[in-house]
């Protein structure tokens, strides 16, 4: 008789069935939020190869993850990432192959990426205005993103959304504008907290805190919102702006907590299985791939004995120094 019992169980009876993967923690930008402006990146050989990526994957897919997020830094610099998504999205057993990126090579790739099996995208877009997208992302260009989303627009995905951080002071005023651009093309927006992750350089994260409770009021001044029940068994809390095919989420660490229902873990550039967000808790899956090189077996029983360490919650504090060393390009938000 088949075993349908979830397999990947943590010490609080939450079923993980949601690997998240930094294909590389590099990045063509250097958004103010997630990065210091220079940063050091991880030597090659310190990073996952593709097929020892791939391998992890499969493995998690055995063992009952059913959706896998590839992202990073930024997923589309790494070279070979197509083929990756490609091997990935052949795996027998996964629902969902999707991705998060900044956009700044889909006007090209955007059709690869879909005919690979990537049926959702998410896509960060901070603001409208290119003088604030060049600030903010340090390196970005405004307009090459826009080609990007509407390309992706065309590419068929079964679900486009815009994410974007939103920082009191740099982009608060843009809330109902990133709103209206998601309306207008029929596509999702999702606002997130900044979280304090990593050290930067820009400014103190204490003073940008914009919290979810004031975007969404700005938002209800021009758009009526509809709670909706459903979730990603994440951390979103969904809207549908009355009257269009477009839903709002809201991603609030702090003011919101959002543990009970976690059911993802993370995989870093460098192997590590993060099994929280907001803490350090992990395990160390290159070197079992590396000293037990095919032996899935082992690999599996690692995965499952690091369910032991996942920890019940975040306790994000956005006015404390960060505890949290890693940035979020190294930890694949
Ligand atoms: N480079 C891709 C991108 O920007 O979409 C994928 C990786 S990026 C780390 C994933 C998401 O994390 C982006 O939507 C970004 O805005 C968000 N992010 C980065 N640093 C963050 C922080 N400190 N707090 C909250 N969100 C952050
Ligand atoms: Fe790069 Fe994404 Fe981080 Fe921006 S948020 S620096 S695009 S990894």
């Amino acid at each position: 008789m088949t075993d349908f019992s979830p397999k990947l169980v943590d010490r609080f009876g939450r079923v993980v069935n949601y690997l998240r993967v930094s294909i590389t923690d590099r990045c063509d930008f250097r958004c103010v939020y997630c990065m210091a402006e220079n940063m050091t990146f991880l030597p090659r050989k310190q990073i996952l190869s593709l097929e020892e990526i791939h391998w992890i994957c499969q493995a998690f897919v055995e063992l009952g993850v059913g959706k896998i997020r590839i992202t990073g830094g930024e997923p589309l610099v790494r070279s070979g990432a197509l083929d990756l998504l490609r091997q990935i999205g052949a795996i027998s057993g996964l629902d969902e192959l999707v991705m998060t990126t900044n956009a700044s090579k889909l006007a090209t790739l955007a059709h690869d990426i879909r005919a690979a099996g990537v049926k959702r995208i998410n896509i960060s877009l901070d603001t409208l205005d290119p003088a604030k997208f060049k600030a903010l992302t340090r390196t970005g260009d405004l307009e090459n993103v826009l080609k990007g989303i509407n390309t992706a627009r065309d590419a068929g995905f079964e679900r486009i959304k815009l994410n974007a951080v939103i920082l009191k002071n740099r982009n608060h005023d843009e809330v109902c504008d990133l709103v209206h651009f998601a309306v207008d093309r029929g596509i999702d927006i999702s606002f997130i907290e900044e979280m304090p992750l990593g050290v930067i350089d820009s400014h103190d994260r204490g003073d940008v805190h914009y919290p979810s409770r004031l975007i969404k009021h700005d938002i209800e001044r021009r758009f009526p919102l509809q709670a909706l029940a459903e979730s990603s068994g994440g951390p979103s809390v969904y809207y549908r702006i009355a009257g269009t095919h477009s839903r709002v989420g809201f991603i609030s660490p702090h003011s919101a907590n959002f543990c009970a229902s976690c059911n993802r873990v993370r995989l870093t550039a460098e192997g590590r299985l993060l099994l929280c967000l907001g803490n350090e808790h992990a395990v160390d899956l290159k070197a079992v791939v590396r000293q037990h090189p095919g032996d899935r077996a082992r690999l599996q029983a690692a995965i499952i004995a690091a369910m032991a360490v996942k920890p019940e919650r975040h306790t994000f504090d956005i006015h404390e120094k960060p505890v949290i060393f890693r940035h979020m390009n190294a930890t694949g938000g």
